[in-house]
């Protein structure tokens, strides 16, 4: 992509590498970055559990830069390596050190990969979900950038109104949107939370 300077001549755009955690996350991301940046979206999640929810959400991805026209590039699925990284970190919530792991292995693969992709810069689209603290993402991937020698772009895609708006285009492109964060253990936390859901309204029901 490329846009005319005020002589009319082509002057070509930073090159940026967006990481993408699922194509509902995306659209968002897209939508900001794409005006500033050549954009290519990079997925690579293998905190995503179990491996058909990955091969949904990664079909997803490759259908949204497709429809859109966006140059796309997939990590490989390293669930073994994941589970290493996050042994131990189980039992952590959400917002926690297991998710710190998972946020920082992610995003070294994302600046390693703008390197091969010829990209000066990398972002993470994580920041649109009101559920994940931007800030915390935002110095992972600071400090991950100084480390590999790429510029990381910070955002807070979840701000003016960032997270409807994703909700809006998934809607409006019928992107598939998961109801858990990714890992077996937002998963279990999510099954748990149903279950108890469905207990408390079956004590309340006054029919029963
Ligand atoms: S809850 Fe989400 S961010 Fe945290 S470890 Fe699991 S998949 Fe990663």
């Amino acid at each position: 992509m490329a846009e005319p300077d005020a002589k009319g001549s082509l002057q070509s755009m930073a090159k940026l590498l967006l990481h993408v955690c699922c194509a509902p996350d995306a659209t968002v991301g897209l939508e900001r970055l794409g005006d500033a940046y050549e954009v290519t979206a990079f997925f690579y999640n293998p905190n995503i559990h179990p491996e058909a929810e990955y091969e949904l959400r990664k079909r997803e991805f490759v259908r949204l830069c497709q429809q859109l026209g966006v140059p796309y590039r997939v990590g490989p699925y390293d669930a073994d390596r994941w589970f290493q990284l996050t042994a131990g970190l189980e039992d952590e919530p959400e917002k926690g050190r297991r998710c710190e792991v998972c946020f920082r292995m992610r995003l070294e693969r994302a600046a390693q990969e703008a390197k091969v992709a010829g990209c000066q810069y990398f972002a993470a689209v994580l920041t649109v979900s009101p559920h994940k603290d931007a800030r915390r993402i935002n110095d992972i991937g600071a400090e991950i950038g100084q480390r590999f020698g790429v510029q990381y772009v910070p955002t807070d895609l979840k701000k003016k109104d960032g997270f409807r708006r994703s909700v809006e285009l998934s809607r409006e492109l019928g992107l598939y949107r998961q109801n858990y964060c990714g890992c077996l253990y937002s998963l279990r936390s999510r099954e748990e939370a149903e279950k108890r859901r469905e207990r408390e309204s079956t004590s309340t029901d006054p029919k029963r």
